[in-house]
């Protein structure tokens, strides 16, 4: 039976995955930004740390258009705000982004999102990865899991379907078959660095890792 607690955190999440998949924004092409220099297990800052520092740094005319591929026609169009959850301090903890959108000379704009925000999904990297670690690791049962993290049953047995999806496709079918789930899981966050895994996925595939919705448009990864 669900606590009160989980199904208004659901419904929050909800919510804010409406938000997220019916801004008008979002069909923009996006420019994919590989941040990660190092692996997983060194990587100790939140998604909302990651994309301060990012910020910070960014310079729009450094950009090359996914649509005519020019580099340094890009600038500033807007900013649209959205949430993004991780797990901080042994609990879900949403926070709001303000993701740039840029516009190129020639008239189109692009979205910037760095590696541990999954177009279309308000639950970061980070979480999804978290969540399929300790499912792996079977110190509680699905019900308890699905309680410490505020998810639902389906949302983990999605992730987990979505996972050996994609892990089929970074690893080969011949090794993910053979393979423990958690020793993948132990090699994914070894790659060193990830943002090199989060860029072969994406040729490869031409989605995120662990993105479940197709890309509307051509996106161009850079960074
Ligand atoms: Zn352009």
């Amino acid at each position: 039976m669900r606590s009160c607690k989980q199904v208004c955190y659901r419904v929050i999440a909800l919510l804010l995955c409406l938000c997220i998949n019916s801004h008008p924004c979002i069909c923009t092409v996006m420019i994919r930004k590989n941040l990660i220099n190092c692996n997983l297990i060194r990587e100790k800052r939140s998604s909302k740390s990651i994309f301060d520092s990012f910020i910070k740094s960014f310079r729009p005319e450094e950009e090359a258009c996914p649509v005519c591929r020019r580099k340094g026609d890009c600038r500033i169009h807007a900013y649209y705000s959205r949430y993004i959850i991780d797990f901080i301090g042994g609990k879900p903890v949403a926070v709001l982004i303000r993701i740039p959108r840029v516009i190129c000379s020639c008239g189109h704009t692009h979205a910037i999102l760095p590696d541990p925000i999954i177009p279309y999904d308000c639950y970061s990297l980070f979480f999804i990865l978290r969540v399929i670690t300790e499912y792996c690791l079977k110190l509680r049962t699905v019900s308890a899991l699905c309680e410490r993290f505020s998810i639902t049953p389906s949302m983990l047995y999605r992730w987990l379907k979505l996972y050996r999806n994609h892990r089929s496709q970074w690893q080969g079918v011949l090794k993910a078959a053979s393979q423990p789930l958690l020793d993948s899981l132990k090699d994914l966050i070894r790659i060193n660095p990830f943002r090199d895994h989060a860029y072969s996925f994406f040729q490869l595939t031409g989605r995120s890792f662990l993105q479940s919705h197709k890309n509307p448009a051509l996106s161009l990864r850079s960074g």
